[in-house]
């Protein structure tokens, strides 16, 4: 299929040094709420089992989790993987009292002593969230907790009480001590890695796979973070394919070999006294959550840290910002499904990009 014939994608195109947006006709426009109704996201199209294959199905970072290896030793390397993404879950938990992450939401202005791996985790993610410019802030908690996101219980705050705990999100503040193995974040202040750390667990979770020697592995951290790495044992390339947030796939993606993260309203919301749709991916400059005509974003990159969180801040930033963001690094490729129906694409997105469903519909019908 060509690029103009798919008649509701819009591609973020390279000219001559510059990149613009190629719009294409748009198809019809969907209501948000029915989209909020379908499950989401991400899923793995799945084939035959392959005797050489080893599966794990854990639950953990509070969903299903579904690891695959190839190759020999792939079983004892899966257990390895697995007690890793359980060690870290225990320590990076924000909803565990226990974790190394509570300590520190409670250490009211005090230095926590943590262990290397938390303070590696908050390092990297700190790194991230100073690098995309104020979408992703892991301190971002005190905010999450006034809507009910974490709890369930769902409330609309007030302006006065998001004015009042928009100064407690923060990340610059967060201070780590690498030699003393310490966290110490200002009275108030709360981190949450929800954000991050099924990417982080992903990316830990692929090295001691690796160091296992395993050939190939597809780790599905729930479905909004994959990992596809090494090869196949019959040689072709992974295919993940990507949920439509209004039912069935978008599409599907090919790759030798990256993390595939989607993040989007329709994963945790609920609709208001008022009537209006409030998810869980806050805009941080507000306080409220992140509208700009984005039901979900998808990222290929990688490392599964950077797509996990780079798929959350890309739905903050909304598609014209990510657009310039990509401009400047390019370590990723993105795909928006937007609530008018349309796809938005980055260039390198459309050589691993296929569409399914009313997306590919609507391409055959403009031909
Ligand atoms: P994800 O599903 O990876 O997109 O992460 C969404 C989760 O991260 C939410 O459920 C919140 O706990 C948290 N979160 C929401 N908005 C932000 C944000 N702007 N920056 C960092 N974390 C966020
Ligand atoms: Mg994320």
């Amino acid at each position: 299929m060509t690029l103009e014939a798919r008649s509701n994608i819009i591609v973020h195109m390279k000219t001559k040094g510059e990149r613009r947006c190629g719009r294409m006709r748009m198809g019809a426009a969907r209501r948000i709420a029915a989209a909020l109704l379908s499950v989401v996201f991400i899923a793995e199209l799945t084939g035959c089992v392959d005797p050489r294959e080893a599966r794990r199905e854990l639950f953990a970072m509070d969903t299903y989790m579904e690891l695959r290896a190839y190759g020999e030793g792939s079983d004892g390397a899966l257990s390895l993987a697995e007690d890793v993404i359980k060690q870290l879950d225990g320590l990076l938990s924000a909803t565990d009292e226990r974790s190394e992450l509570s300590k520190i939401n409670r250490s009211h202005g005090e230095p926590v002593s943590v262990s290397a791996e938390t303070l590696d985790a908050l390092s990297e993610a700190l790194a991230i969230s100073g690098k995309v410019g104020g979408a992703l802030e892991l301190s971002l908690r005190p905010v999450t907790l006034a809507w009910g996101f974490t709890t369930g219980e769902y409330r609309v705050p007030t302006e006065e009480e998001l004015a009042e705990l928009l100064p407690l999100v923060d990340d610059g503040k967060v201070v780590l001590d690498e030699a003393a193995l310490t966290v110490t974040l200002p009275e108030g202040m709360m981190l949450d890695l929800g954000s991050v750390a099924k990417g982080y667990a992903c990316d830990r979770a692929a090295e001691t796979l690796s160091e296992a020697g395993v050939s190939g592995m597809l780790l599905n951290m729930g479905s909004s973070t994959i990992l596809a790495r090494g090869s196949k044992p019959d040689g072709s390339k992974w295919r993940i394919a990507v949920r439509d947030p209004e039912g069935g796939y978008a599409g599907y993606i090919d790759t030798d070999g990256a993390c595939v993260s989607t993040s989007g309203g329709a994963e945790r919301f609920f609709t208001g006294d008022d009537g209006e749709i409030y998810w869980h991916i806050i805009d941080p400059a507000t306080g409220r959550p992140a509208k700009n005509g984005a039901l979900a974003v998808t990222v290929v990159t990688e490392s599964a840290l950077w797509g996990d969180a780079l798929s959350t801040a890309l739905f903050v930033m909304g598609s014209d910002k990510a657009k310039e963001f990509y401009n400047k690094d390019k370590s990723f490729e993105y795909l928006f499904i937007m609530e008018d129906g349309s796809l938005i694409l980055s260039t390198g997105m459309e050589g691993m990009f296929t569409p399914l469903g009313r997306f590919a519909e609507s391409g055959a019908a403009s031909q």
